[in-house]
């Protein structure tokens, strides 16, 4: 039995037909969870779609009756990139519950994962590249909302910045300490910049620079990769803007953005990194939260490898990783 839940649902497949987006594979990682043994059965834990109530908590009610309704612009229906329908308004719902659950038991166990969510490109009253609902925004909203935390922090590890992230919580943004100088020389070309909340939330962001969102609204702190960056530059500038963000900013909750496609095979990103150095990656997460005692809540978020079974493998890594740190 794994020392943390993962919440899980079938429903949490998008019904956008044939697309870039593997909509079949948070199946394909319950699946393989449970065929190679890392998972069973009892680890799973079923998530209810999140309430309105609690989407209102992070988006416009204007969007939110766009969404309900159906009328979403044929401009905003194209900047979300994948079709629209009912049927996906009820998905994304659907992950936001999971990143909830995901959230709860996080502040049970020390640790809480959902084999889905990480919709980090939502915004408050727009939806955009792949993401409807802002699932991790609404789950530390929720908990915030519940009283069972009130600082939380989110490292953002997507090959794309988290742009809904930074506005979602922009307005708990200010001035801060400059980060502080980097190990190796290799570094000075990947540009950080940084501003700090001392309340609130806290975002972080590690992204290729060269990539989508091109208006990329300011995190605490974005490390701005250049590409083809690889598994050790990574790993050093990720530790780097750890160890920054928990000198000035103390959370109850980190939410980990765990997305697959800083992978070298990634269709859609330009990052170099192994799935090996993607598992050392997580490993240094939860390494450091465990360590400040932080519980940390994951969601998977993208993940377009030329192999679907490569990003498969990432995402399962990601939990061999948590119970490989979490175990002990
Ligand atoms: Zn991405």
């Amino acid at each position: 039995m794994l020392p943390f839940k993962l919440a899980y649902s079938d429903d949490y497949y998008l019904p956008i037909g044939s697309h870039v987006f593997p909509a079949g594979k948070y199946k394909r990682i319950h699946d393989r969870l449970l065929a190679t043994g890392i998972a069973e059965l009892s680890d799973f834990v079923t998530p209810l779609p999140a309430t309105d109530e609690d989407v209102l908590l992070v988006h416009t009610l204007q969007y939110l009756e766009k969404l309900k309704m159906g009328t979403l612009s044929a401009r905003e229906q194209m900047e979300l990139e994948v079709p629209f329908s009912p049927a996906l308004v009820k998905a994304f719902y659907l992950a936001a519950g999971g990143s909830i659950l995901a959230a709860d038991h996080a502040l049970n166990d020390g640790a809480g994962i959902s084999i889905g969510g990480g919709f980090h490109h939502a915004f408050p009253d727009h939806g955009e590249g792949f993401c409807m609902i802002h699932d991790v925004a609404i789950a530390i909203r929720r908990m915030q909302r519940d009283g069972k935390v009130r600082r939380a922090m989110t490292v953002d590890c997507d090959v794309h910045q988290g742009n809904g992230t930074a506005a979602i919580f922009a307005g708990t943004r200010t001035a801060s300490e400059p980060l502080p100088s980097v190990p190796t020389s290799t570094l000075t070309r990947a540009k950080t910049k940084m501003h700090c909340g001392h309340t609130g939330v806290f975002t972080i962001s590690l992204h290729q620079e060269n990539n989508y969102p091109a208006w990329k609204p300011p995190s605490s702190i974005d490390v701005n990769l250049p590409d083809e960056i690889g598994d050790d530059d990574y790993i050093a500038w990720l530790d780097n803007a750890l160890s920054s963000g928990l000198r000035q900013f103390d959370p109850e909750l980190l939410c980990y953005i765990a997305g697959a496609d800083p992978y070298r095979e990634d269709q859609l990103g330009g990052l170099s990194l192994t799935i090996d150095g993607l598992k050392k990656r997580d490993d240094l997460v939860f390494r450091v939260a465990k360590a400040r005692g932080i519980p940390v809540m994951v969601t998977l978020a993208g993940g377009y490898a030329r192999n679907v079974e490569d990003t498969v493998t990432i995402h399962c890594n990601t939990v061999i990783a948590a119970t490989e740190v979490f175990t002990k």
